[in-house]
C-alpha cells in the first residue's frame, strides 16, 4: 500500500502499520498522512494545527509568542492564523487577517494549549 504524506506530498512507501509502530502512539492523528521526514522535521504540536483547529501558541527565536489557531505548512514556512481570542494578549499582536508566514527554523518552542 502507498500513503501519500499531506505535508509534502511524497509518496511513502510503507504500511500504515509500519508509520504507527516506529513513531509511536503519541501521534495517532496524523501518523497514518505524515512521512517520516517531515515527523522528524516539524514540532508535533505544529503538525497537529495543520490538521486541527484549536489554540496553539509558539515562540520565535527573536522573542514574541504568537497565538494561533491553525497552521498550513509548507516546506520551511508555515502560515499561522492568529488566534483573537481572550487569554491571547499576552503575547505579539498583528494584524493580519491572511495570516503571518514564520519560518519553521525560528521556532524555539510551539505547544498544543490543551483543554478540548
Ligand atoms: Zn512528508
Amino acid at each position: 500500500m502507498v500513503n501519500v504524506c499531506s505535508l509534502c506530498k511524497k509518496a511513502e512507501m510503507k504500511e500504515v502499520e509500519d508509520q504507527v509502530e516506529e513513531i509511536g502512539t503519541r501521534k495517532t492523528v496524523v501518523t497514518d498522512t505524515i512521512c517520516d521526514n517531515c515527523a522528524q522535521r516539524y514540532p508535533d504540536s505544529l503538525v497537529k494545527a495543520h490538521f486541527d483547529h484549536f489554540r496553539y501558541a509558539l515562540k520565535l527565536i527573536t522573542g514574541e509568542t504568537l497565538f494561533f489557531t491553525d497552521a498550513d505548512i509548507l516546506g520551511d514556512y508555515a502560515t499561522l492564523t492568529l488566534d483573537k481570542s481572550p487569554g491571547s494578549d499576552d503575547g505579539f499582536e498583528l494584524n493580519a487577517p491572511r495570516g503571518v508566514d514564520v519560518r519553521i527554523d525560528q521556532i524555539v518552542w510551539c505547544i498544543d494549549t490543551g483543554n478540548g
